[in-house]
């Protein structure tokens, strides 16, 4: 058994930032289901919002976050995230990363982009590549930091997380450790830590379309729920408006900073029709967006619309969108002559673990901080950039706040169980894990995507029930796999989605019913939490 200071699931932006932190203070696990740079962070284009501008202010950013919203956020945490924001990037620009800058009545300054619900330009970005920058500073960094004390765990995949609960000793719950699947050796090994940080990103590919990559299968959240802890508001998913529509292409991200740049959406038929959805046009935010193209597509039959940038020069272009550009090119689309062809997506997970602007989660022992946790930042809605951000500050404040806690102390510790599998292996039955699979993805897009109704989420949840068991059945019959593992947690994540979305009997932000289509401000319902425990 390995035992560590701080065990970080997830090499994204957040748990790398809180590693680098703790690495000072401790020996440090980062344990990471593929390789370091597979992440959402490595994928994120438009950039970080951070007021940097005089004729910006952080009154400003809050008022567009608690706007984009829709009524559920925490104010106070807005608040605290928005003003550290300088601080964070600070911090990263010490560790070598170079924003894009322009030359302003010869000073030089940063070049901020604009996005759909900010008031202002406030975006900071390296062109079109700013994850992947910042992935790369923090492995980099992470390298330097090896030799102090940090093990980077590759091809680890986080299992369950282990609680004083669990082994019987219900008065005392908290956080103990945690099993992972070595993919090497196909074994399960126990790590013990009494400060366990998931940072395991989102869930998108619970959703048949998406533009996260293949890791964002929802596992920090499942493990929370199956320890018996809270999770919040996972009814509110992101889907963006502009995903690139291509039968080869998987995946790939328009970023908003297109329309932030003056990009504008029109149907089959050439028409701006954003405009008889939103006064802000293109640029309205994006769970407005993304719902006027559900609706465009559905009422004109047509298969996705058009993102249309062809007015600006060919150079800038070029210059401000390279990797846009170039994929776009690659599949037979030149974006300085043609329209993009664009669908939405299920983009990013607004819920979480319930947790407090500093990580902690209704565990003791365990923290959840990036788009794993769920602060009050993004309420109801997330605006545009504000997650790379919020990563950055709670992975801060989390490491912070555990220093100050007294650790718990037993003279004989509880001793952890090693990993007990069911040792059948059956290749021929690896046809129902993709089955599964894909039966999932399918039913939550065409039942539980933008446009949600009472008679489809209830249809979701009996099939959801039905493959959970079926499931359940595999998991304590067979070896335990990646493929197996990711499957057991999208159906838990899925199941947790169409119950937090049937709960709530009203439209706001990003979870909009025909069944309600008003949002309910005279019995006002602030965050949507399930609790297993
Ligand atoms: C295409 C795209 C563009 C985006 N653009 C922007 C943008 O411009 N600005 C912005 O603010 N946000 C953007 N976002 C959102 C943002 O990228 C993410 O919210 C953010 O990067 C999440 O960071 P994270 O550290 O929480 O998780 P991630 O970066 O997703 O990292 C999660 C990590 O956890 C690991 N992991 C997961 N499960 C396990 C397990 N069971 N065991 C071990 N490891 C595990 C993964 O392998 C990965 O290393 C974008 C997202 C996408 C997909």
């Amino acid at each position: 058994m390995k035992e560590y200071d701080f065990v970080v699931i997830g090499s994204g932006i957040a748990g790398l930032s809180f590693a680098l932190k703790a690495a000072k203070h401790g020996s440090v696990a980062v344990i990471t289901k593929r390789k370091g740079p597979d992440t959402n962070t490595a994928w994120a284009q438009g950039g970080i919002a951070c007021v940097t501008s005089d004729e910006d202010s952080f009154e400003l950013h809050v008022r567009d976050t608690l706007e984009a919203g829709a009524g559920l956020c925490d104010e106070n945490v807005v608040r605290t995230i928005v003003t550290e924001a300088p601080a964070r990037i600070q911090d990263l620009v010490e560790l070598g990363m170079q924003f894009d800058e322009r030359e302003v009545c010869g000073h030089r300054e940063f070049d901020l982009g604009r996005e759909g619900g900010h008031s202002k330009r406030r975006v900071l970005h390296v062109r079109d590549v700013t994850g992947k920058e910042i992935e790369n500073a923090l492995l980099s960094e992470l390298g330097r930091s090896r030799n102090g004390g940090v093990d980077l765990l590759e091809n680890h995949m986080a299992v369950d997380l282990i609680t004083a609960a669990k082994l019987g000793y219900a008065a005392e719950d908290r956080c103990l450790g945690i099993y992972v699947l070595d993919e090497n050796s196909g074994k399960v090994e126990t790590i013990r830590s009494d400060r366990i940080v998931l940072a395991t990103g989102g869930c998108g590919k619970v959703y048949l379309y998406t533009t996260n990559p293949d890791i964002a299968t929802g596992d920090g959240v499942a493990m929370a729920w199956r320890a018996g802890v809270t999770i919040a508001n996972m009814e509110f998913v992101q889907f963006h408006p502009t995903c690139l529509f291509h039968p080869k292409a998987k995946s790939f991200l328009i970023s908003e900073a297109v329309r932030g740049e003056g990009g504008i959406l029109r149907n089959n038929r050439g028409e701006d029709f954003m405009q008889r959805y939103d006064p802000r046009g293109s640029l309205a935010p994006r769970d407005i967006v993304a719902r006027a193209i559900d609706a465009e597509i559905k009422r004109s039959g047509a298969q996705c619309v058009f993102l249309d940038i062809t007015d600006k020069p060919v150079e800038f272009l070029r210059e401000r969108f390279p990797n846009i550009y170039e994929t776009c090119l690659r599949f037979g689309i030149d974006m300085t002559k043609q329209p993009i062809p664009v669908v939405p997506a299920a983009h990013y997970q607004c819920g979480g673990i319930k947790t407090d602007v500093n990580g902690a989660t209704s565990l003791p022992g365990l923290s959840a901080i990036g788009e794993v946790g769920c602060t009050g930042l993004h309420g109801a809605n997330r605006l545009a950039s504000n997650s790379l951000l919020e990563g950055l500050v709670v992975a801060h404040r989390a490491c912070e706040a555990m220093l100050q806690e007294r650790r718990p102390s037993r003279v004989t510790p509880i001793s952890l169980p090693e990993w007990q599998s069911g040792d059948v292996q059956n290749v021929d039955e690896l046809v129902v894990i993709y089955h599964n699979w894909d039966e999932i993805r399918r039913l939550m897009w065409d039942y539980v995507g933008i446009v949600r109704t009472d008679k489809r989420l209830q249809r979701a949840s009996a099939r959801l029930r039905n493959l959970q068991r079926e499931i359940r059945e595999f998991y304590w019959n067979f070896t335990v796999s990646v493929d197996l593992l990711e499957l057991r947690n999208l159906a838990t994540v899925a199941a947790l989605i169409v119950d937090s979305a049937l709960s709530r009997k009203e439209s706001r932000g990003l979870h909009y019913t025909l069944d309600y289509p008003e949002r309910e401000d005279r019995q006002f319902r602030r965050d949507t939490l399930l609790s297993r425990g």
